[in-house]
């Protein structure tokens, strides 16, 4: 296996208020946060409060199964967010990683039928992702390992 990026929690601090201060610098006011669950959960949470924004959407997304093991296509799993909600908002996309970038693609598309404006945050960006973030902390080809799931699950006992 090749070299790793590691992300650590301490990192992840800066690397949660720089991106935040990247959309403020920019001028983007997000109505609400829609976060790819489960990476993108803790970018969004890091977003909602650095830029004072309270209503995080969550989408699940299913594609990989491993390190760079990927299903065909990212599915949507139920339940998909009521397009009611975001109908007219300003909508911020915050994920742990855009590689492929098809994640992002799907859940932007879907999002881009109902609001006003959709712009994407991601920690990291890989040169070969089909989608470019407006707002991206880092650039990287590796595969990167996240605080959040570099351990596995904890084992029963
Ligand atoms: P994409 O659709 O852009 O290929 O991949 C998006 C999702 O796949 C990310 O949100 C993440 O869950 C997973 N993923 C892709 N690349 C990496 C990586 O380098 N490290 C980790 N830990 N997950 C990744």
């Amino acid at each position: 296996m090749g070299e790793r990026e590691e992300l650590t929690w301490d990192a992840f601090g800066s690397a949660g208020r720089e991106l935040a201060a990247a959309v403020t610098a920019d001028g983007y006011q997000p109505d609400l946060i829609f976060s790819i669950a489960r990476g993108g959960l803790f970018v969004a949470g890091a977003l909602g409060y650095a830029l004072d924004v309270k209503n995080l959407h969550v989408v699940n997304v299913e594609f990989y199964t491993g390190v760079d093991q990927r299903l065909d296509l990212p599915v949507m799993l139920p339940p998909v967010p009521n397009a009611v909600d975001l109908t007219g908002a300003r909508v911020l996309i915050a994920d742990d990683v855009a590689d492929t970038g098809a994640t992002l693609l799907l859940v932007r598309d879907f999002c881009a039928d109902h609001v006003a404006e959709v712009r994407c945050a991601v920690l990291y960006e890989k040169p070969r992702s089909e989608v470019r973030c407006e707002y991206v902390w880092r650039r990287t080809d590796k595969w990167i390992d996240f605080p959040w799931s570099s351990q596995g699950p904890v084992v029963r006992p």
